[in-house]
């Protein structure tokens, strides 16, 4: 990293020098073809006194031979000034537009560590839980609602992992070429499905479910359920101790409208579109309460786009945020 902060430093002062370098040669054309252009004037009115012309400034300055002088002088000031002006700004976009993509590469490499560094606690940690209950299931004997509780835990656990290792696989599909499937989906089921699952998985959480009657939807069915578990999920994951989330259908102008709105602490706007860019995360790695891959949200909007549809964020009221996903018919 400090290496890097050199070279941009040493970049940033070799740019600096470069500008400055061509401002100053820009200077000194123009001061030269101003000194070339008093030089042939005044060599000018010597040929002209030779042939008996003694002439002031202003009759001097009438004449065609100087008028001629001038026009050249003039076309060569306007060509420094222009062809300069180009080149420097061009010089300056070219800048801009490498330092953009530097700082874009150094984002992404910081996002791909710290998406390792997750990845590797996100699949760590639902291991040892289940190796744990796992252990101690085989050496205590307990009663049957404490086995319960203990494999209870092994199971979210273990969906847990399910989540994760399908969100990086499906990942690595969309970077290559992802074929949704076209298939007839009752998506009033399938979400009554996911919620239930969601009911179970966050027992401190509430979620209400509001099923206004939708037609079929055609499109790829495990796709969709990736979409919704993600931002199931995420509402949870995101709404602190009691989360409550809502979750509405509705198909209107051959649209279908889905909103999943919870009561967390939102999401700047100034971070919407930015969230669904892959491994991007809010906040850095010293604010970040939750753990996390910042892959979600980049396979629902991948996911949503290959569905032909749309996806916003807008806030709830009085808190939190609403994902509202539109899917044509
Ligand atoms: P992850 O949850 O693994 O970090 P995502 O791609 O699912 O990755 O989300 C990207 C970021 O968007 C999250 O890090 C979080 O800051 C923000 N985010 C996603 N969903 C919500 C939500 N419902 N409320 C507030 N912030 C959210």
């Amino acid at each position: 990293m400090e290496n890097t902060r050199q070279f941009r430093i040493a970049a940033f002062i070799a740019t600096a020098y470069i500008l400055a370098a061509f401002a100053w040669w820009s200077m000194l054309l123009l001061r030269k073809n101003n000194e070339a252009m008093q030089a042939r004037s005044s060599l000018l009115r010597l040929e002209l006194q030779q042939k008996g012309m003694f002439l002031d400034d202003a009759q001097f300055q009438l004449t065609p031979q100087y008028s001629t002088e001038k026009t050249h002088f003039d076309k060569q000031s306007r060509m420094v000034l222009g062809e300069g002006s180009v080149l420097f700004i061009g010089l300056l976009i070219g800048v801009w537009a490498i330092h953009r993509s530097f700082r874009k590469e150094i984002e992404l490499s910081t996002r791909q560590r710290n998406f390792l560094l997750s990845v590797s606690h996100e699949l760590k940690s639902p291991i040892a839980s289940i190796q744990l209950v796992v252990q101690t299931l085989q050496k205590r004997q307990l009663d049957a609602e404490k086995q319960n509780k203990l494999l209870h835990s092994a199971s979210v656990e273990s969906e847990r992992l399910n989540v994760l290792v399908n969100n990086l696989l499906l990942s690595s599909r969309l970077d290559d070429a992802f074929e949704p499937q076209d298939e007839e989906v009752n998506i009033t089921r399938l979400l009554e499905d996911l919620v239930e699952k969601c009911r179970m998985k966050f027992p401190k959480a509430t979620f209400k479910f509001h099923k206004n009657d939708v037609p079929i939807l055609r499109g790829d069915r495990q796709a969709l359920v990736s979409i919704f578990t993600n931002l199931l999920e995420n509402a949870v994951k995101y709404s602190g101790e009691k989360p409550n989330i809502e979750l509405r259908q509705q198909f209107d102008n051959q649209r279908f409208m889905f909103e999943i709105a919870d009561n967390g602490d939102g999401i700047p706007q100034n971070e919407r579109r930015r969230v669904f860019e892959k491994f991007y995360r809010v906040g850095s790695e010293m604010t970040r309460k939750t753990k996390g891959t910042g892959l979600g949200l980049f396979i629902v909007a991948q996911l949503v786009k290959l569905h032909k549809g749309s996806i916003q964020i807008a806030d709830n009221t009085p808190r939190g945020t609403i994902f509202r996903i539109i899917l044509p018919n």
